[in-house]
């Protein structure tokens, strides 16, 4: 593999930032890797791991002298972040971006972006339910899908380079429109997410009410929703807040959908139902089919090293 971009600056360095500093190590991606985190204990433990080649105190300090600069913070902290690091970005440097919404990131990090660098939004669609900087690893984005939303008028030179450096971390790249992708993953990700953390919540009140063994006896799907509940709380809340007009579209037509199956349980309307859940085993084959998931029994469990969130 060639060296992409010399000096890669991560700003957030959780699961994602971790990921890639693997990834870009592993493949020979970038000729120096900077970073910073909030926390003096997570720049702490990434220097002592080894993630970055240098940590900073602060974002200011890490960012001088990157060709890429890519914020891996949550949704809610990159304005202020994009408004420190302003000043200090090279002339040429490209800037991006990790998060799971993308609307509101062009809002919030756009305006303070000097005329000499490219801003190119981009969202890995990879996670996991784990954080922090021990939490990365190499193989994370493999086959997994990079959206990236160049605004209109982006240097092609430049989103040209950060594709080849998404696809050298193993990646599929994809180009649209910043508004598309915020609905498309309220659809894929932001909902489904919203599902599990209620459904769970449900059992923890079900728990508490009649203290039934809902833990010690959790079946399949009970267990999957627990580990997509387990996600992290300040990266969803953010999502939620920041891609807010999508998710209640979805969240709409998502509770008109469940009282149409509702009304089927209670008339025991079996072919209503049957129809529906045949449907619904099809969209399952199609994603094995593209290659987004496993095919194995208990989703591949046994044989996974780590889980896939749907980030
Ligand atoms: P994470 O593991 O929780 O890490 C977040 C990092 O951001 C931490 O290092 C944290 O520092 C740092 N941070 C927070 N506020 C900061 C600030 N004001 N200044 C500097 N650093 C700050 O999060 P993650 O899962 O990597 O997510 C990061 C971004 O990726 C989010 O925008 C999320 O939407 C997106 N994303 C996540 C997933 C997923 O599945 N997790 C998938 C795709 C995209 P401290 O440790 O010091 O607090």
């Amino acid at each position: 593999m060639t060296v992409v971009y010399q000096r890669v600056a991560l700003i957030g360095l959780g699961l994602i930032a971790s990921s890639m500093a693997h990834a870009m190590r592993q493949f020979g991606l970038a000729a120096e890797i900077t970073g910073h985190a909030k926390s003096a204990e997570t720049r702490a433990i990434a220097a002592e791991i080894g993630l970055c080649d240098r940590v900073f105190e602060t974002a200011a300090e890490a960012v001088a002298g990157a060709d890429l600069v890519v914020l891996c913070v949550p949704i809610g902290a990159m304005a202020a972040i994009a408004a420190e690091i302003a000043p200090h970005l090279a002339a040429g440097a490209t800037v991006t971006d990790v998060g799971s919404v993308k609307g509101a990131v062009v809002e919030a990090v756009k305006p303070h972006m000097p005329d000499h660098v490219h801003f190119i939004p981009g969202h890995p669609i990879a996670g996991t339910e784990h954080s922090g900087p021990r939490s990365g690893f190499a193989t994370l984005f493999q086959n997994r899908w990079w959206l990236l939303t160049p605004p209109e008028g982006a240097d092609p030179a430049a989103v040209a380079r950060l594709r080849a450096l998404c696809e050298g971390m193993g990646a599929n790249v994809d180009e649209m429109d910043a508004a598309h992708h915020d609905l498309v993953l309220a659809v894929t990700s932001h909902t489904p997410h919203l599902i599990a953390y209620t459904m769970v919540g449900v059992a923890e009140h079900m728990r508490r009410v009649s203290n039934s063994e809902v833990i010690k006896y959790s079946a399949g799907g009970f267990r999957d929703l627990t580990r997509i509940a387990a996600s992290d709380p300040v990266m969803w809340r953010d999502v939620f807040l920041n891609n807010k007009d999508a998710v209640l579209d979805i969240l709409g037509r998502f509770t008109e959908e469940l009282f149409v199956l509702q009304r089927a349980i209670r008339m025991e309307d079996g072919e209503h139902l049957h129809a529906y859940f045949t449907r619904t085993r099809a969209i399952r084959r199609g994603i094995i089919e593209a290659g987004q998931d496993t095919s194995a029994p208990d989703f591949g469990r046994v044989a996974r090293v780590e889980g896939k969130g749907t980030a």
